[in-house]
């Protein structure tokens, strides 16, 4: 096919909030000059929108009812240690007049459609969390961990660290990867929906990004010379001096974009220990008449008598929505047969609030992460032993090509935490390339402190 070719400074792949937070790094070195020469940039995204796992959509249900759902991210998370920052991207958010409303996650535990003991339930969460936070053995998996605590594997912990939050069962969590990472139990929602947000966020970039321009290949050493050429399936070939992948971890070992030459031994044996976990929502709306018997943003855990766990969020931000997580295996339902996973969700909110819950349910919704080619599955999830992978990733290749994106996240300048699975991760790695890019295209720009790259993430003790 013929193409066209294009030649700019610093190419960035994906438009999600990695890509467009290094775009607005260089943007604002960009607008910082005085007279100097601006370094050219361009981003490339595959899809036909920006945002990437950061969507929200409008579904009409009945006339003067409609809701706002949120296929991917929703929460602006926060740390719920006693030492956390705050999420990087709320001040984007209070910089845009954007209305939040903070949730706290109250929490109703049920066991096949019996109310749990709330503060049993709490004081076991807490004192798993504590006892994570002070671990300072070898890595093991968080079933293992929380036995030899004398903890146990009850729904509460595995609603809280398994499958649902980590899209895998706690037998295949990493104890140090959840002990370095943001400990996320409370958080903001968007009033406006995350899609209008990141409309703002990329408002400044946006004329830099080309959709529809999937990529295909990446030779990050073109006959031995310091560059990059990248090509695209619409036949365009574009050469850089430097190239920011972020591109999700599943889209990276899916093997539909080539590197040329393959990945050096150090990132592809990293790649072999890092995958996505499996999280999927299924959206359950409700006809005007349903009196929901909780308040808005009221959190059920449930372990179903299907035996699955499962999390409802109940009426966010007070709309006549229940949002179902499932993760893990039953994440991998929703991708394989959404039916049977409305099914569950449905019968396992029934367990709780009656059978007539059922006859109000006018429209359903299933996401399929795993099935979008784009993306391949939730978010990434480390193997026992293996957190340091986050780190290693993020070493440039060549000199010339940085991964970005919610694996790799990055530590929080002050807190000395990690936001990676999380769109701040994604933010903060973006700006780390960025800055990367910047220092290495142009000797003598500011990158930023030493806190703010991915050395400290063994600064994880409290
Ligand atoms: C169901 C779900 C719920 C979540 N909930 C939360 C939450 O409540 N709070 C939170 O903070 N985080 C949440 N997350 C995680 C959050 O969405 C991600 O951490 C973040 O959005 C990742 O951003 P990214 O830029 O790293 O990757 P992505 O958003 O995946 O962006 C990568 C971009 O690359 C593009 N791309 C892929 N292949 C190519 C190619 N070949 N060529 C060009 N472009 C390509 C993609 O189309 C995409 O736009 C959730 C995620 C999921 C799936």
């Amino acid at each position: 096919m013929a193409g066209t070719d294009h030649i700019c400074d610093t190419l960035i792949i994906g438009a999600g909030l990695a890509g467009i937070s290094a775009a607005r790094t260089i943007e604002a070195h960009n607008k910082s000059l005085d007279g100097g020469a601006p370094i050219s940039y361009t981003v490339l995204e595959a899809g036909d929108k920006i945002g990437g796992r950061v969507q929200s959509e409008k579904v009409d249900l009945e006339p003067g009812n409609s809701v706002i759902i949120h296929p991917g991210a929703q929460w602006f998370h926060a740390d719920v240690r006693p030492d956390s920052a705050e999420n990087p991207l709320l001040a984007h958010v209070r910089e845009y007049g954007m209305k939040t409303f903070h949730d706290d996650m109250p929490r109703d535990f049920f066991d096949r459609g019996k109310k749990g003991n709330f503060l049993k339930n709490m004081r076991k969460i807490n004192e798993a969390r504590s006892l994570i936070d002070g671990y300072q053995g070898d890595d093991t998996d968080l079933a293992t961990f929380f036995n030899n605590s004398n903890l146990g594997t009850g729904s509460a912990l595995a609603t809280t660290f398994g499958e649902v939050e980590t899209g895998a069962p706690l037998s295949q969590v990493s104890t140090h990867d959840v002990r370095e990472l943001v400990a996320c139990n409370r958080g903001e929602f968007s009033k406006d929906g995350l899609g209008p947000f990141v409309e703002k966020y990329a408002q400044d970039i946006k004329p830099h990004v080309k959709l529809n321009s999937m990529v295909t290949k990446i030779n990050w050493k073109p006959d031995g010379r310091e560059g990059v050429v990248v090509q695209t399936a619409n036949g365009d070939t574009y050469h850089a001096k430097r190239v920011v992948m972020t591109t999700s971890i599943g889209v990276l070992k899916s093997g539909n974009i080539e590197f040329q030459p393959p990945m050096p031994a150090a990132h592809a044996d990293s790649l072999s220990h890092i995958n996505m976990g499996n999280f999927n929502k299924i959206f359950l709306m409700f006809d005007k008449k349903f009196k929901f018997p909780v308040n808005a943003n009221t959190h059920l855990d449930a372990h179903t008598r299907s035996g699955h766990d499962v999390f409802y969020l109940s009426r966010d931000n007070g709309q006549p929505l229940i949002t179902t997580f499932f993760g893990g295996e039953l994440a991998r339902l929703c991708d394989r047969d959404p039916d049977a996973a409305v099914k569950l969700a449905i019968d396992g909110l029934a367990e709780i609030w009656g059978d007539d819950v059922r006859k109000h349910i006018i429209k359903t919704k299933v996401t399929q992460w795993g099935n979008e080619p784009l993306v391949q599955g939730g978010y990434s999830r480390v193997e026992i032993g293996h957190h340091h992978v986050r780190q290693q990733l993020a070493e440039p290749i060549g000199g010339v090509l940085y991964l970005a994106g919610e694996a790799m996240g990055t530590t929080h300048p002050e807190t000395g935490r990690n936001w990676a699975t999380h769109m701040a991760g994604a933010k903060l790695s973006g700006e780390r390339a960025g800055r990367e890019v910047l220092q290495s295209l142009s000797q003598g720009v500011s990158v930023g402190t030493a806190g703010e790259r991915n050395t400290s993430m063994t600064r994880f003790v409290r």
